[in-house]
């Protein structure tokens, strides 16, 4: 929960979760929605699809406990090289490096790492350093402290080197270029899609949609629709996208409202409009299950951010 998350939001989630999951095994039997409504609002819904599975195959390949040695965490759904190895040094006290944001800066001044720690080749460095220099036996406590020191430390803009116990042995402050470690690769310019979304009234009741598993979002509910393509207007889109996604016609009404929300890797903008059916019956081509809804038990259903708000605000209604 706390990969790509602050603590403060994570502690209440983490609490409920543990109390609705005390176990491997009451985990793993659980159903994938109940899973999926206990971390909505966190985002990165994978990782709440990988601890489900991965409680599963616990169950199924370990007899329910978890195991110790990295490369069988590693064969578990959402277990990189990173939590492994936090795993297996912090839980278990075995000889095993982490390497995380804060662990790769903290090595690249130190060492004055000069290949972009987020290339294979410097990642790779990183890693042989964290190994080469980790004392046998108190592996938990180097890489906590090297986690701690580049949390409270070895700041990213103004790192604290008067207060730094590294401070005699950096090749960065010898050189005045800690600001220039780590190297980083050019940052991609992040893409901005715009989307449209339909919400079908129908007897008092609005169509949701349950988004393929796997992909993003895998799994949770939605308001059906998609992406605008170059040159279409918005009401055009949306028609489009309902007629592939659902074979059905509808009519375009009012504009309900537009949302905003950054993902990791691009930006979206979704607008949302009032609709109705004009010819066919709902049929899932692209989705898991379609579902008619009051708007009362909209929060019975696990969805992302956008989603949520349109839901939020028919509620309100
Ligand atoms: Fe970071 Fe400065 Fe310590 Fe080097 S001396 S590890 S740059 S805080």
């Amino acid at each position: 929960m706390a990969q790509q998350t602050r603590l403060e939001t994570v502690i209440p989630y983490y609490e409920r979760w543990l109390a609705r999951f005390p176990s491997i095994q009451a985990l793993a039997t659980a159903p994938q929605q109940e899973v999926l409504a206990l971390w909505e609002g966190l985002g990165y819904y994978s990782r709440a699809r990988n601890l489900h599975a991965a409680a599963q195959q616990v169950v199924a390949e370990h007899g329910g406990q978890l195991p110790t040695a990295p490369a069988a965490l590693r064969r578990l759904p959402g277990i990189g090289r990173y939590t492994a190895g936090a795993i297996a040094s912090l839980a278990f006290g075995l000889d095993e490096p982490v390497v995380d944001g804060n662990v790769k800066r903290v090595l690249s001044r130190v060492f004055d790492v000069n290949l972009p720690v987020d290339s294979a080749a410097g990642e790779q460095r990183i890693w042989e350093l964290a190994a080469e220099h980790l004392p046998p036996g108190r592996a938990a406590d180097y890489n906590q402290a090297l986690m701690d020191l580049g949390a409270r430390v070895c700041l990213p803009r103004n790192p604290a080197c008067g207060e730094c116990p590294l401070q005699s042995q950096c090749r960065a402050c010898a050189l005045r270029n800690q600001t220039e470690r780590p190297v980083t690769k050019p940052k991609p310019v992040i893409p901005h899609v715009l989307v449209v979304a339909a919400v079908i009234r129908r007897n008092g009741r609005v169509l949701l949609a349950q988004r393929p598993a796997g992909g993003l979002l895998g799994g949770l509910w939605e308001f059906p629709g998609g992406k605008v393509e170059d040159g279409e207007s918005l009401p055009t889109a949306l028609q489009r996208e309902i007629q592939e996604e659902l074979a059905v016609a509808i009519a375009v009404g009012g504009e309900l409202g537009v949302y905003q929300h950054a993902y990791s890797h691009y930006r979206v903008t979704l607008h949302a409009f009032d609709c109705t059916l004009v010819k066919g019956t709902p049929r899932p081509l692209v989705a898991q299950a379609l579902r008619w809804a009051r708007p009362a038990e909209l929060s019975d259903y696990p969805m992302g951010k956008l989603d949520r708000a349109i839901a939020t605000a028919l509620q309100k209604k």
